[in-house]
């Protein structure tokens, strides 16, 4: 009965055991939350002890709100379709916001208050919080007076809205071109399916038609963007003195200037490992060069299907490989039945893994249908759930890992089962799929990211310089042909491009934060082939510190130094590994 769509959804029980359950304990929220109001008057006179009751009663609090939240998410992520839980999951929503409403009182004098103070009540409050309390204060030096915070937030309404502009005038393009003979109109979001096609003419069609568009609307997407980036500098370098624009989100994501610039060179020298790759890609499609068209041309796509009993089995004997307590706990999710396997009609698409609070198992939803991705995505799913589980002893505020290491325990689980894979399945094809499927990945999140954000430092500042839009393309023109050498053909037009990239518009610098996720794993993956079991405990200290400390001292303190880029390269070692393996099976092929 493996397969029986019924016998594989979640129980919910260990949130609540009922609907009624969950509304009394929604009405209860509001009736504390009401109450914590009453600390607004005593804050100034606090002791230690008053402090850490505070503190306790603000946790509990946030616990409380985060399994109601999950309650009501998970149950409409299970079926969107109805409309009960539609209504409750909108509604539990609302209440939270209003909760942080009610509480932000407590943020506001926390960030204000005279350092002595804070330093006395951080000593006092215990290391539990330390990291969390000190985060909080941390953006002390970027926070202006309340009058102009004030202004701030109102400009930010407007400010805001960039992203969404941007995201209506791209809704409204429809993409024309012919494909084998018929006529295609598609949105921008149904566009990915011509332009990974598997005929040749198809992809290039598509993204002529594309590129076409956003050469046509170059102008005022452009203009946008340039608001954007005027923007970004008035807030974070002129008013909150960051040294540069790129430096106020290296502060959000709590990483010195120096590691991201570290990861950007190294991706620069490890751009070559992707040259040899794309050569060898040209050839598996009987090309003499890739063209930029054929970049996500599909190769050697393999039927072999797995069974979700075969799947789970597979990704517990890659774990317990690696150490028995990862088995273990990932087992915990198929065993507490805190998963969610096969896709039908109202069910959310994607897959992921939702810790709610610490020390509960996390709940997974995957769409599971067979193939070897299918199982890639579990053990990625799961390794997030073993994440979450080894950091059960931190507050609700820091056990959820900071953006840079978030996806660490999951692609790490990832890697495990393909190196899995790659050793146990016979078939050549197969494994030549697995590899081609790993290095069309780590192409996507490592290289184009990284030099996305390259392109986005350099257009910043080109653009808050007065310079002509042109100056932009073509600085985007020469990202591309940088990363790509001689191996992959750049057509002209391909300049336009980045006008189609939604994160430039409303969150900027964000991308390189996918590249580091990912690099960072290979990296730790190299080190896990030269140290064998010595590398098992520091990987379970990482994990398990959540996001208590800061990420790049936490790795400093386990002999990673991020800010060395010879630390990067050995990443890309590991996928120059991968390209050799890939190429000996490919002359295997054709002999
Ligand atoms: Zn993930």
């Amino acid at each position: 009965m493996a397969n029986d769509v019924q016998s594989w959804r979640w129980d919910l029980t260990d949130l609540f055991p009922d609907v009624a359950a969950y509304e009394t304990e929604l009405k209860a929220l509001t009736e504390k939350a009401g109450h914590f109001g009453r600390w607004r008057e005593k804050l100034n006179d606090l002791d230690r002890d008053g402090f850490l009751e505070l503190l306790r009663e603000f946790e509990e609090l946030s616990l409380l709100a985060h399994r109601l939240v999950a309650y009501a998410a998970l149950e409409f992520y299970a079926d969107s379709r109805s409309e009960a839980a539609q209504a409750r999951f909108a509604h539990a929503q609302s209440q939270l916001g209003e909760l942080s409403a009610k509480t932000l009182f407590f943020e506001v004098w926390w960030k204000h208050l005279e350092d002595a103070k804070a330093k006395a009540l951080i000593e006092a409050a215990g290391h539990r919080y330390a990291y969390w309390l000190a985060e909080m204060r941390s953006w002390r030096p970027y926070t202006l007076g309340e009058e102009a915070e004030r202004a701030i937030t109102l400009k930010n309404t407007v400010a805001r809205a960039q992203g969404k502009i941007y995201e209506t005038i791209n809704d409204r393009y429809t993409f024309a071109f012919e494909a084998e003979g018929k006529r295609i109109e598609a949105k921008k979001s149904e566009l990915s399916r011509y332009t990974r096609h598997q005929n040749p003419a198809v992809r290039q069609a598509a993204y002529d038609a594309m590129l076409k568009r956003y050469r046509e609307e170059a102008m005022i997407l452009g203009e946008l963007y340039r608001l954007v980036a005027e923007d970004w500098k008035n807030e974070y370098v002129k008013l909150r003195g960051f040294p540069t624009p790129i430096s106020a989100r290296n502060k959000m994501n709590d990483l010195p200037d120096a590691v991201v610039e570290a990861l950007l060179k190294a991706t620069e020298e490890g751009s070559q490992t992707f040259q040899v790759y794309f050569r060898l890609k040209a050839r598996a499609l009987g090309m003499k060069r890739l063209s930029r068209y054929d970049l996500y041309a599909p190769v050697g796509e393999s039927e072999r299907q797995y069974t979700f009993d075969e799947a789970v089995a597979l990704v517990s004997e890659a774990f317990k490989q690696f150490d028995p307590e990862f088995e273990a706990l990932m087992r915990q999710v198929i065993e507490a039945r805190h998963i969610d396997v096969f896709p039908r009609d109202g069910k959310r698409s994607g897959a992921f893994s939702y810790g709610p609070v610490p020390g509960m198992t996390p709940y997974v939803l995957l769409n599971f249908q067979g193939q070897a991705r299918d199982v890639a995505t579990l053990a990625h799913e799961l390794g997030h759930s073993v994440h979450s589980l080894l950091a059960a002893s931190h507050p609700v505020f820091t056990f959820h890992p900071p953006l840079p290491l978030a996806e660490s325990a999951s692609t790490f689980g990832e890697m495990l089962l393909v190196d899995r894979l790659l050793e146990t399945e016979s078939d050549p094809r197969l494994r030549m799929s697995i590899l081609f499927h790993q290095l069309d990945g780590f192409y996507g999140t490592i290289l184009r990211q990284a030099y996305f954000a390259r392109f986005e430092i350099e257009a910043h500042d080109l653009l808050t310089g007065g310079a002509p839009l042109e100056a932009v393309h073509s600085a985007y023109l020469k990202t591309l042909k940088d990363q790509f050498g001689d191996a992959v053909e750049v057509p002209e037009h391909f300049q336009y491009e980045w006008l189609m990239v939604p994160h430039f518009y409303h969150t900027p610098f964000y991308v390189y934060a996918y590249a580091f996720g990912q690099l960072l794993v290979l990296s730790l993956y190299r080190r896990y082939q030269t140290e064998g079991q010595a590398f098992v405990p520091k990987l379970k200290r990482i994990l398990a510190a959540g996001g208590s400390q800061n990420p790049a001292e936490l790795l400093q303190k386990e002999g990673f130094d991020i800010e060395d880029p010879g630390f990067w390269l050995s990443g890309f070692e590991l996928i120059g590994e991968h390209v050799a393996r890939l190429e000996a099976e490919m002359d295997r092929e054709s002999e």
